[in-house]
């Protein structure tokens, strides 16, 4: 038999892949699963290229691959996004196809086992084991831990019944990971603006092949029932479908509501789920017994089996850029899967991006307007506070014309959130009588007072401490001020402000668990709460029937970081977070506390006018170059040395390829010039809108000096953050 040679491609940082002798008595086609020698291990990977030619000379010192796994082949569809994720990144494509595999989440399943009476004595009785067979006694199985937890007894214990004869375990059939949904479960009655939303996006299924719809509608317009739609016709084509979601939204008010609607929960897709839940998914996803993902960012990269419909709800939300590993955007790798599978894409907010709008504009993406919320609710009337002239006493966050609306509010029955966006007690923390502040050791930044956990916090590489009894500098006793609000001490003041009604901080770090955040919410809409302080994480999705009245306690926050997404990003936050109000009722209304109620965010908001936001922040994108009139990249160079990391990032400046489409700045230190011990030097990259950055890049790194000292560089192709 002919020599025959494949190319084989393992998820580690790695770029090529690798060649290796197929035995005489294997099969293998590109796609296939593998597992091969590397170095001195064994690793699992994929057949990439099936006609590699024999190289004279090479064949003799190639290694066979081991043996074909069983799993299913990595559709081509799959491996021509991940190389072209990788291309466009510029990560390896080894860690791109790392994110597909999920090593850890390969292979078979642990069998799950229960256990019940045998009928046997135990040949020794203690108290422990009378109870587990008291617990039994129904002659039921139960799972181990089960049994364990009822009869309060050590899983041991358990154990020692099956050994002795006294209990017999029985496999348990493997769980289905989501039951079928039925597209025609309950079918929602329509206004005549969504049903005809709803045709043009089930038409787009039926008739297959990519196109891109932006689903444009105002906060509680129908957008998920609409796209609903979507999704409903994909099923009956026998299809799968993927509704991406930043993760904060993946709420058990939206799992329900897709019950609601089809009769069963979808699969889910994100970071809680426990190893066994994920294993099951992964292989019920790629074997095509799983019809609906709802998940976060990284279920882009699942090997669906026949993937026909992608939804990205909250499509201009940040949370979709990664910021370590592969630097992806999964709406815009959203948009490029779909592409090469050839399938519609959805894209879903009250508040698109500049990027998909300017899209729209263009006539690249089809644009589905829902300008009006369901059931005639209007949307919340928006008031600005001019902290200037009526802002709150000394020390205090709340206004008085705030808190008087919140005792109205209040009053009539209802709930009122408070918006601000910082975790903490205080964003600064220093000594009274010396000024000194508290920072991180190990990044440049003041460590945040967290009260509740008695400790002091840095938010950027969590490092924690017990606050000090006295100054470190001056060792003035009991000495530290906090500077500013954060929930935990708005919470303090919402108590003295409205003394005996029940208040609820939520807060990213405050929760345990998704699960924990599920039950939160939950309470919020059953109307236990009476008073709701929040961080962005109560911004979105969310549906809280009883809630009328938002304020925004600092409406500046986000402005002004030098950040050139922040006036984007602050009208989409405060859109989002006063649409929470009045879904459910005609009377509404948001405050923003203010320091500049003439900034073109807040005159937008208050006129309720979107287009004017769009229209002024559009043009000053077009105007200054940035995205989507101009691409951008960044280099950040890092390292343990201020000298050698500045020094490091002139040289790489310094051999950056000439071009007249391509103006390189910096480098400049970032903002956060430490972050967990290391200096931070940034270039940023600066090129015509059609330019091929990608490529530019590759040929600078090409280029680029050899690293040395710890010196690392991490490039970002459309870079979210500035820091
Ligand atoms: P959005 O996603 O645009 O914020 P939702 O899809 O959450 O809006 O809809 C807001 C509320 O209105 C939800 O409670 C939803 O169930 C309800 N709703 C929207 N459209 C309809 C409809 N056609 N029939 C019944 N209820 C609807
Ligand atoms: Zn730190």
């Amino acid at each position: 038999m002919a020599l025959r040679i494949v190319d084989v491609l393992v998820p580690v940082a790695l770029d090529h892949a690798y060649s290796y002798r197929v035995p005489d008595e294997l099969a293998l086609a590109a796609g296939d699963v593998v597992s091969v020698p590397l170095g001195p291990r064994e690793a699992i990977g994929v057949v990439w290229d099936c006609d590699v030619a024999v190289r004279p000379g090479l064949h003799n010192r190639l290694k066979d691959v081991e043996a074909k796994l069983d799993f299913p082949r990595l559709k081509p569809e799959l491996r021509q996004f991940i190389d072209w994720v990788s291309n466009y990144t510029l990560s390896p494509r080894g860690m791109v196809l790392r994110m597909a595999l999920r090593m850890g989440e390969l292979g078979p399943e642990r069998d799950r086992v229960a256990v019940r009476l045998s009928g046997n004595a135990p040949t020794r009785m203690t108290a422990a084991r009378r109870r587990v067979l008291d617990v039994l006694a129904d002659g039921l199985m139960r799972s181990k831990p089960e049994v364990a937890k009822d009869a309060g007894v050590s899983v041991g214990v358990v154990d020692g019944l099956v050994d002795d004869g006294a209990l017999e375990t029985v496999a348990l059939p493997s769980q289905t990971v989501a039951r079928p949904p039925n597209p025609d479960h309950r079918t929602a009655d329509f206004t005549p603006a969504q049903r005809m939303a709803a045709n043009i996006l089930r038409n787009a299924v039926t008739q297959g092949g990519f196109a891109v719809d932006l689903l444009d509608g105002v906060t509680g317009s129908g957008k998920t029932e609409v796209y609903f739609e979507a999704v409903a016709e994909t099923i009956r084509k026998g299809r799968q479908s993927l509704i991406l979601m930043p993760e904060i939204a993946l709420t058990g008010q939206f799992l329900d509501r897709f019950a609601a609607r089809f009769g069963t929960r979808p699969a889910e897709w994100h970071s809680e789920l426990s190893p066994r839940k994920r294993a099951r998914t992964f292989a019920a996803v790629s074997a095509g017994d799983v019809s609906v993902v709802v998940g976060a960012r990284s279920a882009l990269f699942l090997p669906y089996a026949d993937l026909g419909l992608i939804v990205v709800d909250e499509e201009h939300d940040a949370v979709y850029k990664q910021e370590d590993g592969v630097h992806y955007h999964a709406r815009d790798m959203a948009v490029v899967r779909a592409r090469i599978a050839d399938i519609p894409i959805v894209l879903a907010s009250a508040t698109p991006s500049i990027e998909t709008v300017v899209n729209a504009r263009r006539g690249r993406y089809r644009r589905l307007a829902l300008n009006q919320r369901f059931g005639g609710q209007k949307e919340p009337a928006i008031e600005a506070i001019d902290l200037r002239r009526e802002g709150p006493p000394r020390t205090r966050f709340i206004a008085p014309r705030l808190a008087e609306a919140v005792n109205l509010a209040l009053e009539r029955g209802e709930q009122a959130l408070l918006f601000l966006n910082r975790r903490g007690y205080a964003p600064l923390t220093l000594c009274r009588a010396c000024g000194f502040r508290l920072n991180c050791p190990n990044c440049d930044a003041w460590l945040v007072d967290h009260r509740f956990k008695r400790a002091l916090v840095c938010h950027h590489c969590g490092y924690t401490k017990p606050p000090p009894p006295k100054c470190p500098k001056c060792e003035a006793p009991d000495s530290f001020v906090a500077c500013g609000p954060g929930v935990e001490r708005l919470e303090e003041e919402v108590q003295v402000l409205f003394p005996n009604k029940r208040v609820l901080v939520l807060s990213s770090d405050l929760i345990a668990s998704l699960e924990r955040m599920r039950e939160e919410f939950k309470s919020i809409e059953q109307g236990e709460i009476d008073i709701v302080i929040g961080t962005q994480l109560v911004a979105k999705g969310h549906h809280f029937p009883k809630l009328n009245l938002v304020g925004v306690v600092d409406a500046d926050l986000g402005l002004g970081s030098g950040d050139p997404r922040a006036t984007e990003r602050t009208f989409q936050l405060l859109h989002q977070v006063i649409g929470r109000a009045g879904r459910d009722k005609g009377h509404s209304v948001g405050y923003l506390q203010t320091h500049q109620p003439e900034h073109p965010v807040m005159k937008a908001l208050i006129a309720q006018d979107r287009k004017a936001f769009y229209d002024s922040e559009i043009e000053a994108r077009e105007k200054a170059h940035y995205p989507p009139f101009g691409r951008l990249a960044s280099l950040l160079v890092t390292g343990p040395e201020k000298g050698a990391t500045e020094g490091y990032a002139r040289r790489l400046a310094a051999v950056a390829p000439i071009d007249e489409q391509v103006r390189v700045l910096g480098p400049a230190e970032a903002p956060l010039a430490v972050l967990r011990g290391r200096h931070r030097f940034r270039l940023m990259v600066k090129s015509a809108r059609n330019f091929d950055l990608s490529a530019y890049l590759r040929e600078w790194a090409a280029a680029a000096p050899k690293k040395a000292g710890g010196i690392k560089l991490d490039v970002d192709v459309d870079p979210q953050s500035f820091l």
